[in-house]
């Protein structure tokens, strides 16, 4: 990169949200350069979030599978054990591969990489410590921050990535502890300890709501709970961990319930800290050029993804909106549609949210709960997958489809499914929302059989009319 070469764009982090963003920016004809500092594209989703994740859910469910449902279908083998080197190793693999690829694709739409950590020094220029070492400025016409978010601290509990673990320690854990707390019910945590504990730890989510994953219909909760538990997850909900102390190699939490009274201990020898993330711009030089973030260190932008400054934009996980990375790529392609005056929107609303468990959990739209609270005059359509045949057939039958639609139109508000595959099977209760789909819509389209789709045709038809099997 010549540093006299002034950018059209310059993005501030290679995440999901900012290398999308580049990619498409450079697809729209304009000069980008993307800075990131952490030595690989990809940011927290693929370097220590969702894709090493879901490399470690799969490979603790394979042998979960193994261990308790592999001799059901006529297949023995001797003792399952786990080898957790390799398994680091296969899931590493998985990563180191990705973020080559996103250098390949940067390469082919002609996007620049600059390693390093940028600093914005004005509306035009930003700044980048070289990660080889020294400084650079690049001009710049537009900058678009995409830099994250980072694990929220909660007091007292600090952070070692040995003992107490973050969810990127979580992912590096080299022997299968006995006894592992997680901190926080969410869905990070419900993840991670579900790998963990398919793995043989005993594991204990410490949750201060009276509930966990919050966002989620309660009718889905109460059964997903269930089914964690069923696996062996303890819950204590509605209590916080207050302090913790070392000793003799374990960790010894002190907790209480949430809104106080007496105080017990609990001793764990992995502690994971899955309480929530905040966005992360240490360093980013916002208050000097004066971009407005809220308390939360959440920038404030406008229905063009710009900030208070104006040719500053920001996207991902800084600002509002769910923090996941499909909804960090669609701010990034929106943005910098908008920037070269096309009609960039995104539509939170049918953002879906996806635990990635086993049953898997999905949802989109509105909950039951929040219908009530509104006082939108609703329907439901549910859907067992005891009843779909393929579940059955592929003995996977826990969980359920559930539909909520307008009362007097039918239009789908929501859709919220439990069972396999969820997080797949979704997207087309998403398609049919963008489209302003009814239940009737969904139930009037030929599904393929056997299908676990089945199962949302069915609930779909449950909401307007009744199902054919059940
Ligand atoms: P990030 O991915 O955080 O990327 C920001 C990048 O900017 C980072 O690489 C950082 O190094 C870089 N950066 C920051 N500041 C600077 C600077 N000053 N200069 C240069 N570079 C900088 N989401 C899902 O949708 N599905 C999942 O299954 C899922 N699983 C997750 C599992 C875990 C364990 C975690 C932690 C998160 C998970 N997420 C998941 C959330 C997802 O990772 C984030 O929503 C997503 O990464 C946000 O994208 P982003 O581009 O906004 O930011």
């Amino acid at each position: 990169l010549s540093t006299s070469d002034e950018q059209d764009l310059v993005v501030i982090g290679g995440g999901p949200g900012g290398y999308v963003a580049a990619i498409k920016a450079a697809q729209l004809g304009m000069k980008v350069t993307c800075v990131e500092g952490r030595g690989a594209l990809g940011g927290t989703c693929l370097n220590v979030g969702c894709i090493p994740s879901k490399a470690l859910l799969q490979s603790s469910h394979k042998f979960w599978e193994a261990k308790k449902h592999f001799a059901k279908h006529g297949i023995i083998t001797g003792e399952v054990s786990v080898d957790v080197e390799k398994m680091l190793e296969q899931k590493q693999n998985a990563v180191t591969g990705l973020t080559k690829g996103i250098e390949l694709l940067f390469k082919k739409n002609k996007v620049s990489y600059s390693k390093g950590w940028g600093k914005i020094l004005n509306p035009n220029t930003v700044e980048v410590a070289l990660s080889e070492g020294g400084t650079t400025a690049i001009p710049a016409r537009r900058i678009l921050i995409a830099t994250g978010s980072e694990v929220t601290p909660i007091p007292g509990v600090a952070i070692d990535e040995e003992k107490i673990v973050s969810s990127t320690g979580a992912l590096e854990i080299k022997e299968v502890p006995e006894k592992m707390v997680v901190i926080g019910g969410g869905y990070i945590g419900l993840e991670m300890g579900s790998v963990w504990g398919r793995l043989g730890s005993q594991v204990t989510v410490v949750e201060f709501l009276d509930k966990i994953v919050p966002t989620m219909d309660s009718e889905i909760r109460r059964a997903f709970q269930r089914s964690l538990e069923k696996q062996g997850m303890k819950f204590m909900l509605k209590t916080k961990v207050t302090d913790s102390e070392m000793a003799d190699g374990k960790v010894k939490l002190t907790v209480e319930p949430s809104q106080g009274g007496d105080s017990t201990e609990l001793e764990a020898d992995i502690v994971l800290v899955s309480a929530g993330r905040r966005p992360y711009t240490a360093g980013l030089g916002l208050e000097e050029v004066g971009v407005k973030a809220n308390e939360r260190g959440v920038i404030q932008v406008d229905e063009n993804f710009q900030t208070n400054v104006p040719g500053i934009y920001a996207i991902g996980d800084c600002i509002p909106g769910p923090m996941l990375a499909h909804k960090a790529e669609e701010d990034g392609v929106a943005a910098v549609e908008i920037m070269n005056g096309q009609a960039g929107h995104v539509n939170y609303n049918t953002v879906p949210g996806i635990v990635y468990t086993w049953p898997e959990v999905a949802m989109v739209g509105k909950t039951e709960d929040e219908l009530k609270e509104q006082k939108i005059k609703y329907k439901v359509g549910k859907f067992p997958f005891m009843a779909n045949s393929r579940a059955r057939a592929v003995e996977d039958t826990e969980g359920m489809v559930k539909f909520v639609s307008d009362a007097a139109t039918d239009k789908i508000l929501g859709a919220h499914i439990m069972g396999p595959n969820a997080g797949e099977l979704i997207h087309e209760c998403v398609m049919g929302m963008e489209y302003g789909a009814s239940t009737e819509d969904i139930a009037r389209t030929c599904h393929g059989h056997p299908t676990l789709s089945e199962a949302v045709k069915e609930a779909a038809m449950a909401t307007y009319s009744k199902p054919i099997h059940s």
